[in-house]
C-alpha cells in the first residue's frame, strides 16, 4: 500500500477500507508516513470528511497506538466526561467526587489550558502538593480507594493523535469535525472507559460558535464512540457567558470548594455538573434514568459526600489534609483586588465568553503558548451573568491582579466583553440545552 494512494483515494470522496485507514494509522505512529502526507490526508478529510466506518476505525487505530488502560479489577463502572472546553468551567472538580460517591470510578485524565479556556490540570496545579502527574501505581491506588482520581496524561495513551494532532494544528485542519471526533475519542478509548459523557458547549466562548456546529459534533461524537464500544451520550450546553462566576486557576479551585461545600453555589454551574453526572450515572447502570441520577447527584452534594471524597482525593494525591477547611490559606492570592464597573448603567444584554478567558490570559492565568508557565493566583470573580444589574455599586467583574497596569488591561478586556442594554433585550440561553443520544 502506498500512502499517497491512500491520500489520493481520500482526495477523490472515496471511501477508505478499514484496512487502508489501518496502515494509515500505522505509518502515522511509526512516522513511515510523512509530515507532508498525513497533513494531505488531513486536509482531504478535511473537504471530503469521512463515513462514521472510517471515522470508527480511525479512532479504534488510534487508540491502538499505545497504552490502552485495564481497570478489570475495579468493581466499579469505570466513568469520565469530556468537555469541549469553555471560560469558568469548574465542572471536573466536582463532578468526579459526586459520581464516586454515587458509586462510579472516576479515572479523569485532563489537559492543560491553551488559549481562552482554562484547564483543570492548571485548576490542580495551584493546590500546593497535589501531584497531576502520578505514576500509574498512585493513579490506579486512589481511583480504587477514593473512587477518583483528576490526572495529567501518564504514559503513552493514543501517541498517533499526539502526532496527528500537532500536524493538524499546524496546517489549518483542527477544525474538521470527523478529526476532532476521533482525536477526542482516541484517547478517551485508551482510558480504558466504559461509559462516557460529553458535554459539547456552544457559544460566544465554545470551541463552537454555533448551536448547529456544535450538534453536529455532538452527534459524530456519540456515533462514533458507540461504534467503537464506548456507551456515551452528550449534552449541549451554553456557553454565551462563563459558566462559574469565577475564572483563573486557584480562583475557580476556590470556586469548587464553596460549590462543594454549599456556602456558594452558581446556578448554571449546578444545572451543568448535575445533568452530566445524571447521565453517566444512567450510562453506568448507577441510576434507573437521567433524572434519577440527578436526583442521586443533587444528594451527593447536599449530603456532603461529594465534598468528602473531593478532600480525600487532594490528600491521597499529595495536597494537604484539611485543605477543605484551610483552601484560602493554601491557595496562591494576586495581591491587588480590584472592581470593574461598566461604563454605563444597564442589564448585561451580552458577554463575550471569549473576551472574558482572554482576560484572564492577559492577566498571566492562561497560555499563549504551551510551554509558557501561568499564574494560579489571577483572575476574575463576582462576574456578571446575562440578565444581572450592573452600576456604580454592582461591577461587571472583580480582577485579581500583580499590578496596576494588569488590572488596567484586563479591566479594558472585560468591559469590551459585556454588552449593556434593557431587560428586554436579555437573550434566554438554557444552560443545558438538550441531550443526544444516537
Ligand atoms: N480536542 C482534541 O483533543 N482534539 C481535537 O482535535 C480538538 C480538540
Amino acid at each position: 500500500m502506498l500512502p499517497q494512494e491512500i491520500v489520493r483515494k481520500k482526495r477523490d470522496g472515496q471511501t477508505l477500507t478499514p484496512e487502508e485507514i489501518a496502515f494509515f494509522v500505522r505509518g502515522l505512529a511509526d512516522e513511515t508516513i510523512t509530515e507532508g502526507q498525513v497533513a494531505a490526508f488531513a486536509m482531504a478529510v478535511f473537504f471530503k470528511g469521512l463515513t462514521v466506518e472510517e471515522r470508527v476505525g480511525l479512532t479504534l487505530g488510534m487508540r491502538d497506538s499505545g497504552d490502552v488502560l485495564d481497570w478489570s479489577d475495579v468493581d466499579a463502572p469505570v466513568l469520565d466526561k469530556h468537555s469541549t472546553g469553555g471560560v469558568g468551567d469548574n465542572v471536573s472538580l466536582m463532578l468526579a467526587p459526586a459520581l464516586a460517591a454515587c458509586g462510579a470510578a472516576v479515572p479523569m485524565i485532563s489537559g492543560r489550558g491553551l488559549g481562552h479556556t482554562g484547564g483543570t490540570l492548571d485548576k490542580f496545579d495551584s493546590i500546593p502538593g497535589y501531584k497531576t502527574q502520578p505514576d500509574n501505581t498512585l493513579f490506579k491506588k486512589v481511583v480504587k480507594e477514593v473512587g477518583c482520581a483528576i490526572i495529567g496524561q501518564t504514559g503513552n495513551l493514543a501517541p498517533a493523535d499526539k502526532r496527528f494532532y500537532g500536524i493538524r494544528d499546524v496546517t489549518a485542519t483542527v477544525e474538521s469535525i470527523d478529526l476532532i471526533t476521533a482525536s477526542i475519542l482516541s484517547k478517551k478509548l485508551a482510558a480504558g472507559l466504559e461509559g462516557l459523557v460529553l458535554d459539547v458547549k456552544w457559544g460566544t466562548g465554545a470551541f463552537m460558535a454555533k448551536l448547529e456546529d456544535a450538534r453536529a459534533l455532538a452527534q459524530s461524537l456519540v456515533l462514533v464512540a458507540n461504534g467503537a464500544g464506548l456507551k456515551t451520550t452528550a449534552i449541549l450546553t451554553d456557553m454565551n457567558e462563563p459558566l462559574a462566576s469565577a475564572a483563573g486557576n486557584a480562583i475557580e479551585v476556590q470556586n469548587a470548594v464553596d460549590f462543594l461545600k454549599g456556602t456558594a453555589i452558581d446556578s448554571r454551574l449546578w444545572d451543568v455538573t448535575v445533568a452530566q453526572g445524571g447521565e453517566l450515572l444512567a450510562t453506568g447502570g448507577l441510576a434507573e434514568n437521567g433524572a434519577d441520577g440527578e436526583a442521586k447527584m443533587r444528594d451527593a452534594f447536599e449530603s456532603g459526600k461529594a465534598a468528602e471524597i473531593f478532600a480525600k482525593m487532594v490528600t491521597a494525591l499529595g495536597g494537604p489534609a484539611d485543605f477543605m477547611e484551610k483552601s484560602e490559606l493554601y491557595l496562591a492570592k494576586a495581591p491587588i483586588e480590584a472592581p470593574i464597573y461598566a461604563d454605563m448603567d444597564g442589564i448585561v444584554t451580552g458577554v463575550d465568553a471569549r473576551q472574558v478567558g482572554l482576560a484572564v490570559v492577559a492577566l498571566g492565568g492562561g497560555r499563549t503558548f504551551a510551554a509558557q508557565k501561568i499564574d494560579p493566583a489571577v483572575g476574575l470573580t463576582n462576574l456578571a451573568g446575562l440578565g444581572n444589574s450592573v452600576d456604580s455599586d454592582a461591577p461587571l467583574a472583580i480582577v485579581h491582579a500583580q499590578t496596576q497596569d494588569q488590572v488596567e488591561e484586563a479591566s479594558r478586556m472585560v468591559r469590551a466583553a459585556y454588552r449593556i442594554g434593557d431587560a428586554r433585550d436579555v437573550p434566554d440561553y438554557p444552560a443545558v440545552v438538550e441531550r443526544i443520544a444516537s
